[in-house]
């Protein structure tokens, strides 16, 4: 047993307060690989922000439940090295499928766990939730729990068809599961095809495809509701052309990729809700600045001449995403 206070991580719990109050989202990033766990915190210390590092099943299949968590252990000890006095770092199971994976994760040192019952019926999905909260906060561990679907595919989650979270459930649902945030279904998605060309419009202009607005009346009934409640967006990455244009002139091909426009997450990261996922973003970035500098220099064989630019490049996408979108600067000193 591993408690994460002795890692020097924290839970979700006084983030999340603060967040609400002052009207702003705790940005959760996916880790796989050093140059990103780096790229997030080099950020996160230069722009005093509070983070959420988040482990899906499939980055602890790719990289080692073990040596991740010594990496977020070693995440805390580089920030301050950074000079960040008090970082606010949590380690987070990002769509923990059984009682045991979350169970595991709260043994080994994981500050907070989503328990993700959203594809069981309602009360299976409560009674799931339930087990994984009365285990995990014997430890002070928070728990994410879902309701309502997300389309697209994440790691080992994949949904055809989204189904918006129903107001009316939320009360019944965090009150019998004793959850400490909810992640809604209110139209974002996973992956970097959130939306089918025929779900879009075209810009007459760019030619570029226009994603449907997200279905703020359902958050803002879900508020009404739980007023105060955390509530998290899965799926929230904005897909910048500038990434998917460089990865496609150098060799790459995704062709109408397309992601939640910015100014709605701005919009959402000002109400309730106080934590937004963004994974693909920073893929993105990642791939683009290797295939650029592969493409450039056919020579290159250092894995440290690509790795490098690559984790530049999420460096600027994290910190744009933390100033310009989330608001989460400045608030943890
Ligand atoms: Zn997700």
């Amino acid at each position: 047993m591993v408690n994460y206070k002795d890692l020097g991580l924290v839970n979700t719990r006084e983030m999340f307060a603060k967040a609400i109050d002052g009207g702003y989202a705790i940005p959760a990033f996916n880790f796989n690989n050093m140059e990103q766990l780096q790229a997030i915190i080099k950020a996160c210390a230069e722009t005093k922000s509070p983070v959420i590092l988040q482990v899906s099943s499939g980055a602890r299949k790719y990289a080692n439940q073990t040596l991740l968590r010594y990496m977020a252990e070693g995440a805390v000890e580089y920030a301050k090295e950074l000079g960040w006095e008090h970082p606010q770092i949590c380690l987070h199971l990002d769509h923990g499928d059984t009682f045991e994976l979350c169970k595991s994760c709260v043994d080994f040192g994981f500050s907070s766990v989503m328990i993700d019952g959203s594809s069981l019926p309602y009360e299976e999905n409560i009674a799931l939730t339930k087990k994984v909260v009365e285990y995990a906060h014997q430890y002070d561990v928070t728990v994410e729990a879902e309701l309502g679907v997300l389309a697209g595919v994440e790691d080992d989650v994949v949904a055809e068809e989204s189904h918006y979270t129903k107001p009316e459930e939320v009360i019944d649902f965090a009150t019998r599961t004793g959850c400490d945030s909810l992640a809604i279904s209110i139209g974002t998605s996973h992956g970097a095809y959130k939306f089918k060309p025929e779900q879009c419009t075209r810009d007459p202009q760019t030619g570029k495809l226009v994603p449907p607005p997200l279905a703020f009346d359902v958050l803002e009934e879900v508020e009404k509701r739980l007023p105060g409640f955390p509530i998290v967006l899965h799926g929230s990455s904005s897909v910048p052309q500038e990434y998917v244009d460089i990865i496609n002139t150098h060799g790459g091909n995704l062709p109408d990729a397309v992601g939640i426009p910015e100014d709605q997450l701005r919009k959402a990261a000002k109400s309730a809700v106080c934590k937004i996922n963004i994974d693909s973003d920073s893929r993105l970035a990642f791939t683009a600045a290797v295939r650029k500098v592969l493409a450039e220099k056919p020579g290159e064989f250092d894995p440290r001449k690509y790795c490098g630019p690559a984790r530049d490049e999420m460096v600027k996408l994290y910190k744009h995403k933390i100033i310009e979108v989330l608001g989460s600067d400045g608030k943890a000193e």
